[in-house]
């Protein structure tokens, strides 16, 4: 079968996500037959760089032939068992390996099956935790302005990107919003560290003047993903740690974009030398394979919970296929290759040539900022460099980006008018260089005219 026999059959039963399926009308879905490192192919024999991991998912390359055997081993040994009343060796292992990798003090290791999950997750369980501990009017969370953490209803609560939340808005619970480090508006000779510090005045304002009702704090460490891949220096990490501890507000790291090395550490809060009280992980600890998410907590949080039966104080919290066998044996073999490669080392000049190969945007009349925070890469292109306005959302030139760099055999997904590179780790230097080359060209054919 070619390419438009999957167009029509999709069209006729699909509804993608995140998609005004009516642009397919124009823009027909690309049928993918087959990955294989970076690289993606159609039915037709066409190939793309998945240059954004395939949603921020994929680490080491499709089809990794390490993950793809230990998969096959556990295939034929156990495909999947409740989590509840049994347990597994790959559930096992994994949460051990988590425990080792991860800041220091994370000791217990509940598992849900996507990143938004983990998010209700780490929600439920702080609010529970300060029920339990006879602090009933702890009930509200405080969040980051331009923050995205999952588009469940709890989790779509703590977001603030307005055009995935407004509609459902009478839906959700009421959050406390803080303005966000984003040293996108920093001011001109400010160094990112100072608007960090200068922006975290705000946030130790509210959580001092809410600290009685409030549960945690959650945030998404050094970059705010969705919301444009916007950064900010850990130096806000650090502080924000010693106010939570200071009011005795939980601390919730929201990892799942940007855990597993892609700021350039393992995890971005080792950049703040800071534990949070909750870490949720997802997308990459899978090495991109398979749907799975964890919460890791400390024994303090599990203590809270930990008693006679009669007392009613278990969390109670279950997802069908949570700690799924298959799931959990490739986050340990994803593990296993960062232990046994080196990755994090092997990224450095990986993350040197995305910013060398993409020096030459600075200057590019559109752009109004190149930043990089480790393994992720942001173009922000703009109208007017000099005034700093804006293309109108209405013109869409983001898709202009997106179908030109399509058409040459390169997958990216710009966030209104930020392109990005996520790209998995076994990426080359070449590659590098050719992706980047395109969206240049992309670059320039969108905001012509
Ligand atoms: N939090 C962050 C920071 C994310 O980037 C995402 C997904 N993009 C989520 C939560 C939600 O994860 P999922 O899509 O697996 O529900």
């Amino acid at each position: 079968m070619n390419n438009q026999a999957f167009i029509q059959r999709d069209a006729a039963v699909l509804w993608h996500p995140c998609t005004q399926m009516k642009d397919h009308e124009t823009l027909p879905v690309v049928p993918i037959k087959s990955g294989k490192g970076v690289w993606l192919e159609d039915f037709e024999g066409n190939r793309y760089l998945d240059a954004i991991s395939s949603w921020w998912v994929n680490l080491f390359g499709h089809a990794n032939p390490y993950i793809n055997q230990a998969l096959k081993e556990q295939l034929d040994t156990l495909e999947h068992v409740i989590l509840s009343g049994m347990t597994h060796n790959a559930a096992i292992t994994l949460a051990e390996k988590l425990v080792e990798i991860t800041p220091a003090n994370l000791s217990k290791v509940f598992y849900a099956d996507s990143g938004s999950a983990a998010i209700e997750v780490a929600l439920k369980m702080s609010f529970h935790y300060w029920q339990n501990r006879g602090q009933k009017q702890k009930t509200k969370f405080i969040a980051l302005d331009n923050s995205y953490h999952g588009e469940t209803l709890g989790a779509l609560a703590v977001c603030n990107l307005g055009y995935f939340k407004e509609i459902y808005a009478p839906l959700l619970m009421e959050v406390i919003t803080v303005p966000s480090p984003d040293c996108f508006h920093r001011e001109t000779g400010e160094s990112w560290r100072d608007y960090s510090i200068r922006r975290f005045a705000e946030m130790e304002q509210t959580i001092a003047e809410h600290a009685d009702s409030v549960a945690a704090v959650i945030v998404e460490p050094l970059v705010q993903g969705a919301g444009r891949m916007r950064m900010y220096d850990p130096v806000y990490l650090t502080l924000l740690r010693a106010a939570c501890d200071k009011y005795n507000v939980h601390l919730i790291a929201d990892e799942i974009a940007v855990g597993f090395g892609r700021t350039g550490t393992m995890f971005a809060c080792e950049q703040a030398g800071i534990s949070p009280d909750f870490i949720c992980l997802s997308k990459g600890l899978s090495g991109g394979y398979l749907p799975l998410s964890v919460v890791l907590t400390h024994d303090e949080v599990y203590q809270a919970f930990y008693d006679d039966y009669q007392n009613l104080t278990a969390f109670l919290h279950s997802h069908s296929y949570c700690g799924n066998p298959l799931a959990c044996r490739a986050g340990v073999a994803t593990i296993e290759i960062f232990q046994q490669q080196n990755i994090i080392q092997k990224n450095i000049p990986l993350a040197l040539a995305l910013a060398t190969a993409t020096e030459r945007f600075r200057d590019h009349p559109n752009v109004a900022e190149v930043r990089q925070t480790g393994m992720i890469l942001a173009i922000e292109f703009v109208k007017n460099k000099h005034t700093g306005e804006a293309f109108a959302w209405q013109e869409r030139r983001n898709l202009k980006v997106y179908q030109y760099a399509l058409s040459k055999g390169l997958l990216l997904r710009p966030i209104s008018n930020v392109i990005y590179f996520m790209p998995p780790y076994v990426i080359t230097e070449q590659e590098i260089a050719w992706m980047v080359d395109v969206t240049w060209d992309a670059l320039n054919f969108a905001v012509q005219g």
